[in-house]
């Protein structure tokens, strides 16, 4: 949508007026003290830029909700902007476009730099998929009037907060025949939607003196998946297992190797009468993926190679192979390497080349809730609206002082707005990607931005933010030796 003058707002958004980007120079809060609203100073022609980018990723976002349909929305997303399929053969010339999918799960772009690849490359990476339910291999049961799902959890969630929301099944059921059979309903307006039920409050008078985690566990967390029973008059199971049997051509031990996740069916919408928040499921930390695909799909010829690493199971630990933990990284790397020297390649080659690599590991992270400030030291804590954050975790899992340095210096230079963030020492904490690639010897920062309820059904990002981002991945991308 385009910005539409929210009066008395606008009155502080005009003047400073750029061609590109933002209108920052004043705003950045280089200088703690005096550290303003990136929206202060904003022009309209600015405006309408960050609402424009910030509708597209709302599009993209509401389509991509596991790292499956990610990857199935970012294919889509390569060929738009001109990004090939990488193959053994694909010429590794400056400016060629590639992109490389590892198993269905996980996506990296690339475009050649004109610099040999051994001077490293700029690597921006970010996760794709986001705390959720999932089916366990025999989820399908009745109990009494309804046939329920039971499931297990990805990543950190509150229990309760996925009661009485409408959810969407989306995934793959893959067969012995070597078939894959999608699944997706819950996103559709007509779509049925998955539900677990709460207590009513007239009838959970027991809660009272309950913890807030005692009252739903993990293992209740079963959605209602049908209510008309069979002929027999008593099984609502068989008949949902009938249905997709003849919907999808699966049988119950099909389900043993599927993937079938649970994610809330709301749209992404903007929240406020100024439009100037987004309200989503998943922004941790498809925010991020989409501000990185987008950055690098903008690139020409850069002198160093850039490449946006978009992996899953971050929420879990970086595990599996299609995880930041796997081998497929630098092999990934080798790959390139060895389509440039052919028989030449050596290991040596690939060691230097991740030696003088860049990466910034970009993850959203939790930003100073209105109602709950007391859980931040304020000084050091990431407010929505001003800015990436650089993460300053202390305790050996900082970037190195001289990386810091040279990474304000081009955020600086881009005038894009940054500020710091630092947990409430002992009591707060969280965990990223950019870990599995510093023990690769290479040289990594921790970037985000400031999200309310990350985690939890419906998240909120400022889109001031989102655009800040997309730019500071820019600045990064066009960084040189
Ligand atoms: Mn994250
Ligand atoms: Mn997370």
């Amino acid at each position: 949508m385009k910005f539409k003058g929210f009066k008395g707002a606008l009155v502080v958004m005009i003047g400073l007026g750029q061609m590109t980007g933002l209108s920052m120079a004043q705003t950045a809060c280089q200088d703690d003290l005096n550290c303003k609203s990136s929206w202060v100073g904003q022009d309209s022609k600015a405006m309408n830029r960050l609402f424009a980018f910030a509708d597209d990723y709302k599009a993209f976002i509401a389509k991509a909700r596991t790292e499956l349909s990610f990857v199935e929305e970012a294919i889509k997303f390569a060929g738009k902007y001109n990004f090939k399929p990488l193959k053994s053969n694909s010429p590794m010339t400056a400016g060629a476009r590639y992109y490389e999918v590892n198993r269905d799960r996980a996506i990296s772009f690339i475009v050649i730099g004109k610099a040999p690849l051994d001077k490293g490359i700029n690597v921006i990476g970010a996760h794709i998929d986001s705390p959720r339910l999932e089916l366990k291999g025999r989820p399908l049961y009745s109990n009494g009037e309804f046939a329920l799902f039971q499931t297990n959890f990805h990543g950190g969630i509150k229990n309760y907060q996925w009661t009485n929301i409408p959810l969407a099944l989306m995934g793959r059921v893959d067969k012995k025949d070597g078939t894959t059979v999608a699944i997706n309903v819950g996103l559709n307006p007509d779509d049925p939607v998955f539900v677990i039920a709460d207590l009513s409050p007239h009838t959970d008078r027991g809660y009272g003196d309950k913890k807030v985690k005692a009252i739903i566990k993990k293992e209740d967390l079963d959605p209602i998946v049908g209510h008309i029973p069979n002929i027999s008059g008593n099984n609502v199971g068989a008949r949902v297992m009938a249905y997709l049997t003849a919907t999808y051509g699966i049988s119950r031990a099909d389900l043993v190797s599927a993937e079938l996740a649970l994610v809330p069916a709301y749209a992404p919408r903007d929240l406020g009468f100024d439009r100037g928040l987004i309200a989503a499921y998943g922004q941790d930390d498809r925010l991020a993926s989409y501000a990185a695909m987008r950055a690098i799909s903008g690139l020409k010829a850069p002198q160093k190679t850039a490449m946006a690493y978009l992996v899953d199971n971050e929420e879990v630990g970086n595990r599996n192979n299609t995880g930041a933990k796997s081998a497929y990284f630098s092999s990934f790397v080798a790959g390139l390497l060895s389509r440039k020297l052919g028989t030449d390649y050596r290991e040596v080659a690939l060691k230097q080349t991740l030696r003088n690599s860049k990466m910034v590991s970009i993850d959203v992270n939790p930003g100073i809730n209105p109602k709950n400030p007391g859980v931040w030291e304020a000084g050091n804590a990431p407010k929505l609206g001003y800015g990436v954050n650089i993460k300053l975790y202390g305790q050996g899992n900082s970037a190195n002082s001289e990386y810091i340095a040279w990474t304000r210096n081009y955020l600086d230079k881009a005038n894009v707005p940054w500020q710091t963030t630092t947990y409430k020492v002992g009591v707060a904490g969280g965990g990223t990607i950019g870990g599995e690639f510093s023990r690769q010897d290479m040289e990594v920062i921790d970037l985000g931005v400031p999200v309310l309820s990350i985690h939890t059904p419906y998240s909120i990002s400022s889109k001031i933010d989102l655009y800040s981002l997309y730019r500071a991945s820019r600045a990064f991308f066009n960084t040189g030796l």
